[in-house]
């Protein structure tokens, strides 16, 4: 028989306790849009450009080099437009282009693009706008016209930053471009374990949210390629070299209150985001087919957690 329950329990106040993780979704493409809305996903931690641009089939240079501007602003302010229309009132994480050279080698314009040893280390992500001026500047540019549209729940995000003056740099040019950088959701990606080390300066710096690049967090803390199936074995998310920087990130953003988010394949794997909850991650971002399963994840997690809470407390 279950024991009777007590007729009275004194209970002390809770302890804090960790529990409101959203559960938001990972979209690359506009088309998809819809689709990642129906899950019911609080919001989209990575809007990937990349599949976006890489579909015109000419490489942002080719745009700026033949004076067509115009053209890719509006080809990437209506795509960003449709996931924002999807999602109304939630939040939408745009990340800056973050392709490496060798996707852009075969487009037009491609024959400029530098050939690399080792794309994946070398010009891509937030590197390669700063160095390129006027290929940030049209995606700013779409971002701009965004905002001035009313779409205040649009997030900019930038990618494999590794030092906090990159990011203040990216604000500086966006400032210089008109945009009102104070009332604006910029963040960056902590996909280099740089960043991770760094967590406290880029709060410093004035970052509104970091979120979790596992994908290329776990390939360069334990310097295993992402795409070498022949060490693919060690490619390890829960290497307690990359447990380690996490937990030490999300410790950092928690005491600071800056949203603290994951969007890397580890976002979808119930286990990791059971990991992340405890732990304090304050949203995850899955795959659109993964959100169910997070969420169930994530509930059953939280439920735990305010259940040991519970009966510490009484
Ligand atoms: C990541 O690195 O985890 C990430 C989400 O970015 P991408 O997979 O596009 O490199
Ligand atoms: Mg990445």
């Amino acid at each position: 028989p279950a024991p009777a329950a007590p007729a009275a329990v004194a209970v002390a106040a809770p302890a804090p306790v960790i529990t409101g993780t959203l559960v938001k979704v990972n979209v690359s493409l506009p088309e998809a849009a819809k689709r990642a809305a129906a899950t019911g996903a609080d919001g989209v931690g990575l809007l990937r450009i990349e599949h976006l641009i890489l579909g015109l089939n000419k490489t942002p240079g080719w745009y700026v080099e033949h004076g067509e501007e115009e053209k890719f602003i509006s080809e990437l302010y209506s795509g960003i437009k449709t996931v924002l229309d999807a999602f109304p009132g939630k939040s939408v994480w745009v990340r800056t282009l973050d392709a490496p050279t060798d996707e852009f080698r075969n487009m037009e314009g491609g024959e400029v693009e530098p050939v690399e040893h080792n794309p994946m280390l070398g010009w891509r992500g937030i590197r390669r706008d700063l160095r390129s001026p006027e290929q940030f500047r049209m995606q700013v540019e779409a971002f701009k016209r965004l905002w001035a549209a009313g779409y205040s729940n649009l997030g900019v995000m930038f990618p494999l930053v590794n030092h906090p003056a990159e990011f203040v740099q990216a604000r500086a040019m966006m400032k210089e471009w008109g945009v009102n950088v104070e009332n604006v959701t910029l963040g960056v990606m902590i996909e280099v374990p740089s960043s991770a080390i760094l967590i406290e300066d880029f709060i410093k710096a004035g970052i509104k949210f970091a979120s979790f690049g596992t994908n290329d967090l776990i390939q360069y803390t334990l310097a295993i390629d992402r795409n070498n199936e022949h060490v693919a074995d060690m490619y390890e998310p829960e290497h307690p070299a990359v447990l380690r920087l996490i937990d030490y990130a999300i410790k950092a953003c928690r005491e600071h209150g800056v949203e603290c988010s994951i969007c890397g394949q580890a976002g979808s794997d119930p286990d990791m985001v059971a990991w992340l909850v405890g732990h304090g991650i304050t949203s995850v971002s899955a795959n659109i087919d993964a959100v169910p399963r997070i969420r169930e994840a994530v509930a059953r997690k939280e439920r735990q957690i305010l259940l040991d809470a519970a009966r510490r407390n009484a």
